[in-house]
């Protein structure tokens, strides 16, 4: 699971991550960046709270797919 954040939505207000710290950092120009490239499946519903959670919609979910 890949998840992409939109520089163009991205406000910087941090949601994502208070939601998610271990994903998700907000760097000092105000965006949010992704701490991990392919999003681990024991992370995959932490990360679509914070994909859920950005009041800006400045998250997708790139690839929903579901390892065994
Ligand atoms: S919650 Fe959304 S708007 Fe806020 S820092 Fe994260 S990606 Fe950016």
């Amino acid at each position: 699971m890949k998840v992409r954040v939109n520089p163009d939505r991205c406000v910087g207000n941090g949601i994502c991550e208070a939601v998610a710290p271990e994903l998700f950092i907000v760097e000092d120009d105000g965006q949010a960046r992704l701490l991990v490239d392919d999003i681990p499946a024991a992370q995959h519903e932490l990360a679509t709270e914070a994909v859920q959670s950005c009041p800006a919609q400045a998250l997708d979910i790139l690839d929903t797919e579901r390892r065994p």
